[in-house]
């Protein structure tokens, strides 16, 4: 059943015909004209069609039109009942209308009103209205279904994004807990020490770094303070106390703090860290946790206290110390080197090493630096620097790469020592050493220097020769063991000497217990030595025997002197000279003494006796034998003068030829001059005396070769017969000549047993007599003292057996050789051979 609302006038619907639309539809009148003012309740009224009349038209048009749209999209009808088919033309004020009431009016229906059209005419539009509500729920409900499927697929949507959501969530708390698992290996895996604890100290993380510092395990920290952990660790318990302390501080500061701390572990060692403590709060300012970082520093620590040290060793150093690039700029320099160079660091930085070099080694420094680069190191390497002042300073060099912690060289340390000074000392002490051992290897006298045991440590070459051996066999063997043989032999030897002085006679000598025990005399050397080792006094020893290699011995004078170090004996020097000579001069002497003597005594014993008879007046009646008398005292006293002029010469000569003074002379005016002297004897004698002098320079003292000349011209004239010929001759030689001219006759016959001595010039002086010659066995005898041929010689020619022996005493004080050369009955030719000078020489005075 359908709503139909009915706008009619009063009048108007007396004359419709509504009868059946009563029966089928309600039908609601509203009629404006019992209450004209009053508003049209329609908007209040659901319907389904609405007849309206013309005259109602006008005032509810706007509302048709509002409830029209107000019901859109659903049809909502309007039936209008005209009087004419267009009565909205037929009226001016609709005119206007017209088309908008065709938009309003759904139909139209002409009064009078035929019941069956309006019926149709209702029914129609009701049939409309009923389609398009039908239309309408359909369209509802299809809209409805969307809505519903939307919402599902919105759902399923929404699901799916939680859906997804989930799993991304779940993905990141499985990331997450796979990073949790990575943090805790990293953290154990750190060498650094991580400990995290909460607002009240209690320990909740831990690394594996912080846990081996305490020696805690890994489940009993957990939940614990460091009081309660330096409960179950005694050792550590100061320092867990420390570490509370330092967290207290860190809560105070309340941001992230900074510090040092000191472990000492179990072990001994002590361990350095660097520890960053944060705190960490609520939002309403309680303590939350606390994390704690901390890096083991004692390597670098002490890296760095080693650098700081080395540092100060550096700059304390008084060596210079410069490192520079392998270019050889220079980038640090000490104090040492500021005071050994000159130049402060600030200026010499940056510059190169070169600024040291010395013009006259310009290519050294960069010849240094490419052996450097080539790897070399070089030690004590001594040089000449130049100071910033221009002085030329020496200086030992050590020169070292310098590499990085890969091995790469990265640069070059020199350090310089100023060893001027040392270089000083050392060219002092070379020339002291040297000056030393000239002298000791220039001494006349052996020098042996023994250590403790009275082994040979030292000989000097005079040691050498007189030994007779070489320095390596007497070297780190017991002098007494080479130098002396044994006891026997060194008593006999002893024995055959003339007795000496020993200064030590009378004091006790050390004896050797070991010869004591064999009641044997103590090996006098050997204790002599030993005892000076033992009780370091000073002995000087005069009567014993030193031993050659080959056997033979000589006698010796040494003197034994401790060597001292710091007070104690080290050693001993033993100084020994070989007395050979000495003890022949003293043994001459003596025979000298018992010839002389005897020789003064026979005139003095004529004189005396001649002199005693005149004396006694005996022969005061026999004038002619006092006179004979007298004769032979003259006689006697001419002898006695010459004897003692002959010793006085001898003795002189020997004494005191050192000090006279030797000059340049020409030994063709010696011969003439010693010539010339002999002219008067040789007339007397009747004897011709020719001269050959030779031109040549020599050093002499000419009187006493004159003195020479003379003896032997004198000889020469003593023994020839009156007519004979003496001739003095001379020539230019050399010493092989002399010697193939001496032949095996000679003197020294040493240049003709060695062909490949130097040969020097010489001068050969004959004295060439025609007298009686000399017997072959007398040749050498002839040039000794108070020696003759014969007996009667002195007696019948005067002489007194020192001529010759004067003369070979003058030869060999100007460096030459006597010999005689005789055939008995023919004659006697005495040859001197003297060394000439050279031109040079011959100029000096
Ligand atoms: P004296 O004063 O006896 O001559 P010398 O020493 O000069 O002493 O000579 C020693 C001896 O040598 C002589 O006594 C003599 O027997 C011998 N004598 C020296 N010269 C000659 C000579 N020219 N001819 C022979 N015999 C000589």
């Amino acid at each position: 059943m359908s709503r139909i609302l009915l706008l009619v006038d009063r009048l108007q619907q007396q004359h419709l015909p509504i009868a059946h639309l009563n029966t089928e539809h309600e039908v609601i009148v509203l009629d404006r004209n019992c209450d004209p003012n009053s508003e049209f309740p329609i908007p209040q009224i659901t319907f389904d069609l609405c007849i309206l009349d013309e005259e109602n038209l006008a005032p509810i048009g706007p509302l048709v039109e509002a409830l029209k749209a107000a019901a859109e999209p659903i049809f909502l009808p309007f039936l209008l009942l005209g009087k004419s088919q267009t009565p909205a033309l037929s009226e001016p004020q609709f005119s206007q209308q017209a088309q908008q009431l065709d938009r309003r009016i759904d139909d139209l229906i002409t009064t009078p009103v035929d019941a069956a059209q309006l019926h149709l005419r209702v029914e129609n539009l009701l049939a409309r209205r009923r389609l398009s509500l039908e239309l309408h729920r359909l369209q509802e409900v299809i809209k409805e279904r969307t809505f519903r499927e939307s919402l599902l697929i919105d759902s399923l949507q929404t699901a799916n994004e939680n859906l997804q959501r989930e799993i991304a969530k779940r993905a990141q708390v499985e990331t997450a807990l796979r990073e949790n698992s990575y943090l805790d290996l990293l953290m154990n895996a750190m060498p650094d020490i991580v400990c995290f604890k909460d607002g009240e100290g209690r320990w909740l993380e831990a690394n594996q770094a912080i846990l081996e510092v305490f020696e805690l395990s890994a489940d009993e920290y957990c939940g614990l303070t460091d009081s309660q952990l330096g409960e179950l660790s005694s050792f550590y318990r100061e320092a867990l106390q420390a570490c509370e302390v330092s967290d207290r501080t860190a809560w105070e500061k309340g941001t992230l703090s900074r510090g040092e701390e000191v472990i000492s572990r179990s072990d001994g060692t002590v361990k350095i860290y660097d520890v960053i403590k944060v705190p960490v709060f609520h939002p309403d300012g309680r303590r939350k946790s606390i994390v704690i970082l901390g890096r083991d520093i004692t390597e670098y620590k002490q890296a760095r206290d080693e650098l700081v040290r080395l540092a100060s060793i550096v700059e304390s150093s008084d060596d210079g110390i410069i490192g520079k690039t392998l270019a050889g700029t220079i980038q640090s320099w000490n104090a040492g080197a500021e005071k050994i160079y000159g130049y402060g660091a600030p200026f010499v930085k940056g510059q190169s090493i070169e600024i040291l070099a010395i013009p006259e080694r310009p290519k050294e420094m960069s010849q240094i630096l490419e052996n450097i680069r080539a790897g070399a190191t070089i030690d004590h390497y001594e040089t000449v620097h130049l100071r910033k002042d221009g002085k030329q300073i020496d200086v030992s060099l050590t020169i070292s790469p310098i590499k990085d912690a890969t091995g790469t060289l990265t640069g070059v340390s020199t350090i310089a020592r100023d060893i001027s000074d040392s270089k000083r000392v050392e060219k002092a002490l070379e020339q002291l050493r040297h000056q030393t051992e000239m002298i000791l290897f220039s001494a006349g006298e052996g020098i042996c220097g023994l250590n403790k045991q009275g082994k040979v440590t030292f000989v000097n070459p005079a040691a050498v020769r007189m030994a007779g051996c070489e320095s390596k066999e007497l070297i780190d063997r017991p002098l007494y063991e080479t130098i002396n043989r044994s006891q026997e032999e060194s008593s006999k030897a002893i024995e055959l000497l003339s007795p000496a002085t020993d200064i030590n006679s009378g004091s006790e000598l050390a004896t050797d217990g070991a010869a004591l025990a064999t009641g044997k005399q103590p090996h006098r050397v050997s204790s002599q030595i030993l005892a000076t080792l033992a009780d370091g006094e000073a002995r000087r020893v005069t009567d014993e025997v030193f031993w050659r290699r080959d056997g033979s011995s000589f006698p010796v004078e040494y003197v034994v002197a401790p060597m001292r170090e710091r007070g104690e004996i080290i050693g001993a020097v033993v100084t020994f000279k070989d007395i050979t000579d000495r003890l022949a001069v003293e043994r001459m002497k003596d025979e000298f003494i018992s010839v002389v003597s005897h020789e003064l005594r026979t005139p003095m014993t004529s004189i005396h006796g001649a002199l005693g008879l005149l004396n006694s007046g005996i022969l005061d009646a026999h004038p002619q034998k006092a006179k004979r008398m007298l004769e032979i005292a003259v006689t006697n006293t001419d002898r006695l003068v010459r004897l003692i002029n002959d010793i006085l010469d001898l003795e002189r000569m020997e004494s005191s030829y050192s000090t006279a003074v030797k000059q340049t002379c020409s030994i063709a005016e010696l011969m003439l001059q010693a010539a010339d002297e002999m002219q008067g004897m040789a007339q007397q004698a009747g004897v011709t005396l020719s001269v050959m002098p030779v031109a040549a320079q020599l050093r002499a003292v000419p009187d006493r070769l004159i003195q020479a000349l003379t003896n032997l011209l004198s000889n020469a004239i003593k023994f020839s017969p009156a007519g004979a010929t003496i001739w003095l001759s001379g020539e230019l030689t050399h010493n092989r000549d002399v010697a193939e001219k001496a032949g095996s006759s000679l003197l020294s016959p040493e240049p003709a047993a060695n062909p490949h001595l130097p040969v020097s010039s010489e001068i050969l002086i004959a004295v060439k007599d025609q007298g009686r010659g000399i017997p072959a066995d007398k040749l050498e005898m002839v040039f000794e003292r108070f020696q003759q041929v014969d007996a009667s010689d002195s007696r019948q020619k005067g002489g007194t057996g020192l001529g010759l022996a004067i003369c070979r005493s003058i030869v060999q004080q100007h460096g030459g050789r006597i010999w005689v050369e005789s055939v008995l009955g023919e004659g006697s030719t005495f040859f001197l051979s003297l060394p000439v000078i050279g031109e040079g020489l011959a100029t000096e005075s």
